[in-house]
Protein backbone atom coordinates (compact mmCIF):
# COMPACT_ATOMS: atom_id res chain seq x y z
CA UNK A 1 0.00 0.00 0.00
CA UNK A 2 1.66 3.17 -1.13
CA UNK A 3 -1.44 5.77 -0.74
CA UNK A 4 -1.01 8.69 0.95
CA UNK A 5 -3.22 9.08 3.84
CA UNK A 6 -1.24 6.03 5.67
CA UNK A 7 1.50 8.27 5.19
CA UNK A 8 2.37 9.20 9.03
CA UNK A 9 5.80 11.31 8.57
CA UNK A 10 3.27 13.33 5.77
CA UNK A 11 2.98 16.57 8.55
CA UNK A 12 7.10 16.56 8.92
CA UNK A 13 8.02 16.47 4.98
CA UNK A 14 9.40 19.67 3.97
CA UNK A 15 7.42 22.21 1.30
CA UNK A 16 9.61 21.31 -1.36
CA UNK A 17 8.11 17.86 -1.61
CA UNK A 18 4.54 18.90 -2.03
CA UNK A 19 6.12 19.55 -5.65
CA UNK A 20 7.33 16.16 -6.24
CA UNK A 21 4.96 13.94 -7.85
CA UNK A 22 5.89 10.14 -8.93
CA UNK A 23 4.77 10.97 -13.12
CA UNK A 24 1.53 9.78 -14.06
CA UNK A 25 3.06 7.44 -16.15
CA UNK A 26 5.29 6.10 -14.09
CA UNK A 27 3.13 2.56 -13.56
CA UNK A 28 2.44 2.42 -17.31
CA UNK A 29 5.67 2.33 -17.99
CA UNK A 30 6.31 -0.58 -16.15
CA UNK A 31 4.01 -2.27 -19.20
CA UNK A 32 5.48 -0.55 -21.17
CA UNK A 33 9.07 -2.55 -20.99
CA UNK A 34 7.28 -6.20 -21.34
CA UNK A 35 9.36 -7.47 -24.98
CA UNK A 36 5.90 -7.52 -26.62
CA UNK A 37 5.68 -3.70 -26.42
CA UNK A 38 7.88 -1.50 -28.92
CA UNK A 39 8.76 1.17 -26.35
CA UNK A 40 9.74 4.57 -28.04
CA UNK A 41 9.54 5.72 -24.82
CA UNK A 42 12.70 6.00 -22.76
CA UNK A 43 15.83 7.66 -23.92
CA UNK A 44 17.99 4.29 -23.39
CA UNK A 45 21.24 4.58 -25.45
CA UNK A 46 21.91 1.51 -27.77
CA UNK A 47 25.26 0.22 -26.24
CA UNK A 48 25.64 -3.19 -28.15
CA UNK A 49 28.69 -2.09 -29.91
CA UNK A 50 30.84 -1.21 -27.12
CA UNK A 51 33.84 -3.16 -26.63
CA UNK A 52 33.08 -5.39 -23.53
CA UNK A 53 36.01 -7.43 -23.12
CA UNK A 54 38.40 -4.53 -23.95
CA UNK A 55 36.54 -2.68 -21.28
CA UNK A 56 36.63 -5.99 -18.91
CA UNK A 57 40.37 -6.27 -19.41
CA UNK A 58 41.08 -2.80 -18.92
CA UNK A 59 38.72 -2.54 -15.42
CA UNK A 60 40.66 -5.61 -14.37
CA UNK A 61 43.91 -3.44 -14.69
CA UNK A 62 42.87 -0.28 -12.94
CA UNK A 63 42.05 -2.64 -10.64
CA UNK A 64 45.28 -4.52 -10.40
CA UNK A 65 47.48 -1.57 -10.85
CA UNK A 66 45.56 1.93 -9.37
CA UNK A 67 42.94 0.16 -6.90
CA UNK A 68 44.19 1.81 -3.66
CA UNK A 69 43.20 4.92 -5.80
CA UNK A 70 40.43 4.30 -7.57
CA UNK A 71 38.82 2.76 -4.78
CA UNK A 72 39.49 5.50 -2.28
CA UNK A 73 37.98 8.35 -1.43
CA UNK A 74 38.40 11.17 -3.70
CA UNK A 75 38.38 14.73 -4.36
CA UNK A 76 34.63 17.08 -4.26
CA UNK A 77 35.57 18.71 -7.91
CA UNK A 78 36.64 15.37 -9.51
CA UNK A 79 40.07 13.08 -11.03
CA UNK A 80 42.70 16.27 -12.33
CA UNK A 81 43.59 14.00 -15.26
CA UNK A 82 39.57 13.61 -16.31
CA UNK A 83 39.14 17.43 -16.04
CA UNK A 84 41.70 18.03 -18.48
CA UNK A 85 40.81 14.81 -20.77
CA UNK A 86 37.45 16.64 -20.40
CA UNK A 87 38.76 20.14 -21.80
CA UNK A 88 39.99 18.27 -24.43
CA UNK A 89 36.22 16.94 -25.52
CA UNK A 90 34.92 20.31 -25.27
CA UNK A 91 37.56 21.75 -27.47
CA UNK A 92 35.47 19.74 -30.26
CA UNK A 93 32.99 22.41 -29.51
CA UNK A 94 35.40 25.27 -29.96
CA UNK A 95 35.53 25.70 -25.98
CA UNK A 96 38.55 26.99 -24.40
CA UNK A 97 38.50 25.67 -20.49
CA UNK A 98 40.98 25.36 -17.83
CA UNK A 99 40.31 22.12 -16.07
CA UNK A 100 40.26 23.86 -13.14
CA UNK A 101 37.06 25.28 -13.83
CA UNK A 102 35.70 21.69 -14.80
CA UNK A 103 33.68 19.95 -11.73
CA UNK A 104 32.64 15.84 -12.33
CA UNK A 105 29.04 14.93 -11.31
CA UNK A 106 27.48 12.11 -10.83
CA UNK A 107 26.10 12.49 -14.35
CA UNK A 108 24.95 15.70 -15.87
CA UNK A 109 21.45 14.99 -14.07
CA UNK A 110 23.74 16.06 -10.51
CA UNK A 111 24.77 19.11 -12.16
CA UNK A 112 21.82 20.31 -13.05
CA UNK A 113 20.57 19.97 -9.13
CA UNK A 114 24.22 21.69 -7.96
CA UNK A 115 23.59 24.98 -10.37
CA UNK A 116 19.61 24.96 -9.41
CA UNK A 117 20.52 24.68 -5.50
CA UNK A 118 23.39 27.27 -5.93
CA UNK A 119 21.00 29.49 -8.07
CA UNK A 120 17.37 29.19 -6.91
CA UNK A 121 15.24 30.51 -3.89
CA UNK A 122 11.90 29.35 -4.08
CA UNK A 123 9.72 31.12 -6.24
CA UNK A 124 12.57 32.48 -8.77
CA UNK A 125 12.07 32.13 -12.42
CA UNK A 126 14.28 29.60 -14.79
CA UNK A 127 13.57 30.52 -18.34
CA UNK A 128 13.46 27.32 -20.51
CA UNK A 129 12.39 26.20 -24.03
CA UNK A 130 8.46 24.94 -24.83
CA UNK A 131 9.27 22.01 -24.21
CA UNK A 132 11.69 21.10 -22.19
CA UNK A 133 13.64 18.02 -20.62
CA UNK A 134 11.93 15.98 -17.77
CA UNK A 135 14.35 15.59 -15.59
CA UNK A 136 15.44 19.30 -15.48
CA UNK A 137 11.78 20.05 -14.64
CA UNK A 138 11.49 17.67 -12.39
CA UNK A 139 14.56 19.26 -10.80
CA UNK A 140 13.89 22.84 -11.09
CA UNK A 141 10.20 21.98 -9.47
CA UNK A 142 12.15 20.29 -6.68
CA UNK A 143 13.64 23.97 -5.89
CA UNK A 144 10.69 25.43 -5.95
CA UNK A 145 11.46 27.43 -8.99
CA UNK A 146 8.51 28.26 -11.45
CA UNK A 147 9.63 27.50 -14.83
CA UNK A 148 8.57 30.51 -17.77
CA UNK A 149 8.53 28.36 -21.04
CA UNK A 150 9.80 30.43 -24.14
CA UNK A 151 8.32 29.03 -28.02
CA UNK A 152 11.56 27.68 -30.33
CA UNK A 153 10.90 26.52 -33.64
CA UNK A 154 12.51 24.03 -36.07
CA UNK A 155 15.94 26.54 -35.26
CA UNK A 156 15.30 26.67 -31.76
CA UNK A 157 14.69 29.08 -29.44
CA UNK A 158 13.41 32.26 -30.69
CA UNK A 159 15.63 35.26 -29.88
CA UNK A 160 12.39 37.75 -29.70
CA UNK A 161 10.78 35.33 -27.37
CA UNK A 162 13.63 35.21 -24.90
CA UNK A 163 13.86 38.82 -24.71
CA UNK A 164 10.03 39.28 -24.79
CA UNK A 165 10.00 36.93 -21.87
CA UNK A 166 12.96 38.85 -19.58
CA UNK A 167 11.06 41.97 -19.91
CA UNK A 168 8.07 40.41 -19.00
CA UNK A 169 8.69 38.32 -15.91
CA UNK A 170 10.97 41.27 -14.58
CA UNK A 171 7.81 43.46 -15.22
CA UNK A 172 5.75 40.87 -13.09
CA UNK A 173 8.47 41.71 -10.58
CA UNK A 174 10.14 38.41 -10.47
CA UNK A 175 13.75 37.17 -10.57
CA UNK A 176 15.24 35.04 -13.45
CA UNK A 177 18.18 32.90 -12.35
CA UNK A 178 19.18 31.60 -15.47
CA UNK A 179 17.95 30.17 -19.04
CA UNK A 180 18.60 26.87 -19.27
CA UNK A 181 18.63 25.49 -22.91
CA UNK A 182 19.66 22.57 -24.93
CA UNK A 183 21.02 23.90 -28.25
CA UNK A 184 22.18 20.88 -29.79
CA UNK A 185 19.31 17.74 -30.79
CA UNK A 186 16.73 18.95 -28.45
CA UNK A 187 14.92 16.63 -26.11
CA UNK A 188 12.58 16.13 -26.16
CA UNK A 189 12.01 18.55 -29.49
CA UNK A 190 14.62 16.97 -31.69
CA UNK A 191 15.44 20.32 -32.94
CA UNK A 192 18.91 22.15 -33.13
CA UNK A 193 19.94 26.00 -32.57
CA UNK A 194 20.83 27.44 -35.66
CA UNK A 195 24.35 28.97 -35.12
CA UNK A 196 23.45 32.76 -35.75
CA UNK A 197 20.51 32.35 -32.41
CA UNK A 198 23.33 31.42 -30.18
CA UNK A 199 25.08 34.20 -30.86
CA UNK A 200 21.74 36.44 -30.74
CA UNK A 201 20.67 34.99 -27.61
CA UNK A 202 23.94 35.21 -25.77
CA UNK A 203 23.98 38.72 -26.74
CA UNK A 204 21.01 39.27 -25.39
CA UNK A 205 20.92 36.85 -22.19
CA UNK A 206 24.65 39.10 -21.58
CA UNK A 207 22.69 42.30 -22.00
CA UNK A 208 20.14 41.51 -19.69
CA UNK A 209 22.55 39.69 -17.22
CA UNK A 210 20.82 36.70 -17.65
CA UNK A 211 23.22 33.68 -17.20
CA UNK A 212 22.70 30.77 -19.88
CA UNK A 213 22.96 26.68 -18.66
CA UNK A 214 23.79 25.41 -21.66
CA UNK A 215 23.42 21.70 -21.61
CA UNK A 216 24.66 19.46 -24.18
CA UNK A 217 24.62 15.64 -23.64
CA UNK A 218 24.12 15.12 -27.10
CA UNK A 219 26.54 17.53 -29.03
CA UNK A 220 28.55 14.91 -30.34
CA UNK A 221 26.10 12.96 -31.75
CA UNK A 222 24.96 15.02 -35.32
CA UNK A 223 24.52 12.37 -38.08
CA UNK A 224 25.88 14.39 -40.39
CA UNK A 225 29.04 14.19 -38.27
CA UNK A 226 29.12 18.17 -37.67
CA UNK A 227 29.94 19.56 -34.09
CA UNK A 228 28.13 22.61 -33.85
CA UNK A 229 30.50 25.46 -31.72
CA UNK A 230 28.96 25.50 -28.18
CA UNK A 231 27.18 28.97 -26.98
CA UNK A 232 29.94 28.91 -24.37
CA UNK A 233 32.57 28.88 -26.97
CA UNK A 234 31.98 32.53 -27.06
CA UNK A 235 31.00 33.29 -23.45
CA UNK A 236 33.20 32.04 -20.87
CA UNK A 237 31.89 34.51 -18.55
CA UNK A 238 27.63 34.11 -18.81
CA UNK A 239 27.73 30.67 -19.44
CA UNK A 240 27.35 27.67 -17.70
CA UNK A 241 28.03 24.70 -19.82
CA UNK A 242 26.96 20.80 -18.41
CA UNK A 243 28.52 17.63 -20.65
CA UNK A 244 28.10 14.10 -20.31
CA UNK A 245 29.99 10.52 -21.19
CA UNK A 246 26.07 8.94 -20.94
CA UNK A 247 25.48 9.32 -24.83
CA UNK A 248 28.66 9.12 -25.88
CA UNK A 249 30.26 6.22 -23.90
CA UNK A 250 27.77 4.56 -21.10
CA UNK A 251 25.33 5.71 -18.66
CA UNK A 252 25.94 3.21 -16.21
CA UNK A 253 29.10 4.86 -14.79
CA UNK A 254 27.29 8.15 -13.67
CA UNK A 255 29.61 10.64 -14.87
CA UNK A 256 29.02 13.95 -16.18
CA UNK A 257 30.74 17.70 -15.58
CA UNK A 258 29.85 21.00 -15.13
CA UNK A 259 32.02 23.85 -16.85
CA UNK A 260 31.23 27.30 -14.52
CA UNK A 261 33.25 30.61 -14.16
CA UNK A 262 35.57 30.48 -11.41
CA UNK A 263 33.55 32.19 -8.35
CA UNK A 264 30.52 29.98 -9.40
CA UNK A 265 32.70 26.45 -9.84
CA UNK A 266 33.72 26.99 -6.22
CA UNK A 267 29.78 26.95 -5.13
CA UNK A 268 29.06 24.12 -7.17
CA UNK A 269 32.40 21.98 -5.42
CA UNK A 270 30.85 23.01 -2.62
CA UNK A 271 27.56 21.60 -2.86
CA UNK A 272 28.70 18.42 -4.60
CA UNK A 273 31.02 17.69 -1.44
CA UNK A 274 27.41 18.42 0.52
CA UNK A 275 25.87 15.75 -1.65
CA UNK A 276 28.41 13.19 -2.71
CA UNK A 277 31.97 14.08 -0.66
CA UNK A 278 32.77 13.22 -4.03
CA UNK A 279 32.09 11.81 -7.78
CA UNK A 280 32.92 8.32 -7.53
CA UNK A 281 36.76 7.86 -8.09
CA UNK A 282 36.47 4.19 -9.58
CA UNK A 283 34.11 5.19 -12.21
CA UNK A 284 36.20 8.83 -13.35
CA UNK A 285 39.24 6.05 -13.84
CA UNK A 286 37.22 3.62 -16.01
CA UNK A 287 36.46 6.77 -17.98
CA UNK A 288 39.97 8.50 -18.10
CA UNK A 289 41.50 5.07 -19.42
CA UNK A 290 38.82 4.96 -21.87
CA UNK A 291 39.36 8.13 -23.32
CA UNK A 292 43.10 7.29 -23.07
CA UNK A 293 43.27 4.03 -24.49
CA UNK A 294 40.66 3.09 -26.74
CA UNK A 295 39.48 4.95 -30.14
CA UNK A 296 36.50 6.86 -28.18
CA UNK A 297 35.84 8.84 -30.80
CA UNK A 298 35.10 6.02 -33.43
CA UNK A 299 32.92 4.56 -31.03
CA UNK A 300 30.87 7.55 -31.27
CA UNK A 301 31.10 7.32 -34.65
CA UNK A 302 29.38 4.14 -34.58
CA UNK A 303 26.95 5.31 -32.47
CA UNK A 304 26.00 8.00 -34.46
CA UNK A 305 25.62 5.37 -37.68
CA UNK A 306 23.52 3.51 -35.62
CA UNK A 307 20.82 6.33 -34.19
CA UNK A 308 20.99 7.77 -37.80
CA UNK A 309 19.77 4.41 -39.58
CA UNK A 310 17.19 4.39 -36.74
CA UNK A 311 16.13 7.94 -37.46
CA UNK A 312 15.60 6.78 -40.88
CA UNK A 313 13.48 4.61 -39.90
CA UNK A 314 11.46 6.31 -37.69
CA UNK A 315 10.70 9.11 -40.21
CA UNK A 316 10.09 6.80 -43.16
CA UNK A 317 7.39 4.86 -40.85
CA UNK A 318 5.95 8.22 -39.60
CA UNK A 319 5.17 9.35 -43.37
CA UNK A 320 4.30 6.08 -44.42
CA UNK A 321 1.66 5.83 -41.63
CA UNK A 322 0.39 8.87 -39.82
CA UNK A 323 -2.98 10.58 -40.07
CA UNK A 324 -3.16 13.68 -42.25
CA UNK A 325 -2.73 16.64 -40.49
CA UNK A 326 0.25 15.32 -38.06
CA UNK A 327 3.84 17.16 -37.64
CA UNK A 328 7.15 15.82 -36.70
CA UNK A 329 10.52 17.29 -36.23
CA UNK A 330 13.59 16.09 -38.04
CA UNK A 331 16.25 15.60 -36.03
CA UNK A 332 19.91 15.86 -37.27
CA UNK A 333 21.17 14.45 -34.19
CA UNK A 334 20.30 12.68 -31.06
CA UNK A 335 17.81 10.17 -29.86
CA UNK A 336 13.89 12.27 -30.46
CA UNK A 337 11.43 13.14 -32.69
CA UNK A 338 8.77 15.41 -31.31
CA UNK A 339 5.46 14.55 -32.89
CA UNK A 340 2.17 17.23 -33.01
CA UNK A 341 -0.81 15.57 -33.71
CA UNK A 342 -3.65 16.92 -34.88
CA UNK A 343 -6.48 19.04 -33.41
CA UNK A 344 -8.96 16.74 -31.02
CA UNK A 345 -6.38 14.22 -30.17
CA UNK A 346 -4.99 13.97 -25.96
CA UNK A 347 -1.72 11.69 -26.36
CA UNK A 348 -2.08 11.45 -22.59
CA UNK A 349 -5.44 9.72 -22.32
CA UNK A 350 -4.32 7.96 -25.11
CA UNK A 351 -1.33 6.43 -24.03
CA UNK A 352 -3.38 3.19 -22.12
CA UNK A 353 -4.57 2.50 -25.37
CA UNK A 354 -1.33 2.84 -26.85
CA UNK A 355 0.22 0.39 -24.33
CA UNK A 356 -2.45 -2.32 -25.38
CA UNK A 357 -1.89 -2.04 -29.04
CA UNK A 358 1.99 -2.70 -27.57
CA UNK A 359 3.30 0.64 -28.29
CA UNK A 360 4.39 3.06 -26.20
CA UNK A 361 6.06 7.03 -25.65
CA UNK A 362 6.22 9.82 -23.63
CA UNK A 363 3.04 12.02 -23.92
CA UNK A 364 4.27 15.83 -24.69
CA UNK A 365 2.27 17.20 -21.30
CA UNK A 366 5.68 15.81 -19.51
CA UNK A 367 7.87 18.09 -20.73
CA UNK A 368 5.63 21.18 -19.83
CA UNK A 369 5.48 22.71 -16.47
CA UNK A 370 2.07 24.33 -17.10
CA UNK A 371 0.00 21.66 -18.59
CA UNK A 372 0.74 22.04 -22.16
CA UNK A 373 1.66 19.53 -24.76
CA UNK A 374 -1.46 17.52 -25.38
CA UNK A 375 -1.59 16.98 -28.21
CA UNK A 376 2.21 16.31 -28.42
CA UNK A 377 4.65 13.24 -27.79
CA UNK A 378 8.25 12.31 -27.88
CA UNK A 379 9.16 9.63 -29.65
CA UNK A 380 12.82 7.83 -28.95
CA UNK A 381 14.37 5.94 -31.52
CA UNK A 382 18.03 5.13 -29.89
CA UNK A 383 17.14 1.96 -28.42
CA UNK A 384 14.78 -0.57 -30.34
CA UNK A 385 15.89 -1.88 -33.70
CA UNK A 386 14.70 -0.20 -36.91
CA UNK A 387 12.49 -3.04 -37.54
CA UNK A 388 11.02 -2.98 -34.00
CA UNK A 389 10.18 1.12 -34.80
CA UNK A 390 8.55 0.55 -38.25
CA UNK A 391 6.54 -1.64 -36.40
CA UNK A 392 5.64 0.94 -33.08
CA UNK A 393 4.89 3.27 -35.62
CA UNK A 394 2.60 1.62 -37.42
CA UNK A 395 0.60 0.13 -34.33
CA UNK A 396 0.75 4.20 -33.06
CA UNK A 397 -0.70 4.77 -36.31
CA UNK A 398 -3.32 2.19 -35.68
CA UNK A 399 -4.37 3.37 -32.40
CA UNK A 400 -4.39 6.74 -34.17
CA UNK A 401 -7.20 5.14 -36.27
CA UNK A 402 -9.16 4.06 -33.74
CA UNK A 403 -9.45 7.13 -31.68
CA UNK A 404 -10.97 8.41 -34.65
CA UNK A 405 -13.68 6.48 -34.91
CA UNK A 406 -14.61 6.86 -31.46
N1 LIG B 1 20.12 16.63 -19.96
C1 LIG B 1 19.42 16.12 -20.99
C2 LIG B 1 18.89 17.05 -22.03
C3 LIG B 1 19.20 14.74 -21.07
O1 LIG B 1 18.49 14.26 -22.10
C4 LIG B 1 19.72 13.89 -20.06
C5 LIG B 1 19.51 12.40 -20.08
N2 LIG B 1 18.39 11.91 -20.65
C6 LIG B 1 20.44 14.48 -19.02
C7 LIG B 1 20.64 15.85 -19.00
C8 LIG B 1 21.02 13.67 -17.90
O2 LIG B 1 22.00 12.83 -18.36
P1 LIG B 1 23.07 12.12 -17.42
O3 LIG B 1 22.70 12.42 -16.00
O4 LIG B 1 22.96 10.67 -17.74
O5 LIG B 1 24.37 12.72 -17.79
Amino acid sequence: MTGNSLDRHMPLYAQRTAGMRASAVRSLFAVANRPEVVSLAGGMPYLASLPLEQLSAEVGRLVAEDGLVALQYGSGQGIAELREQICQVMALEGISAHPDDVTVTVGSQMALDLVTRVFCDPGDVILAEAPSYVGALTTFTAYQADVVHIAMDDHGLIPEAVAAAIVAVRESGRRIKFLYTIPNFHNPAGVTMSDERRVEIARICRDAGVPILEDNPYGLLGFDDKVHRAIRADDAENVIYLGSFSKTFAPGLRVGWVLAPHAVREKIVLANEGSTLNPPVFNQMVVSRYLSNFDWQSQVKAYRHTYAERRDAMIGALRTHMPEGTTWTYPEGGFYVWVTLPEGFDAAAMLPRAVTARVAYVPGTAFYSDGFGSRQMRLSFCYPTPERIVEGVRRLAGVLENELEV
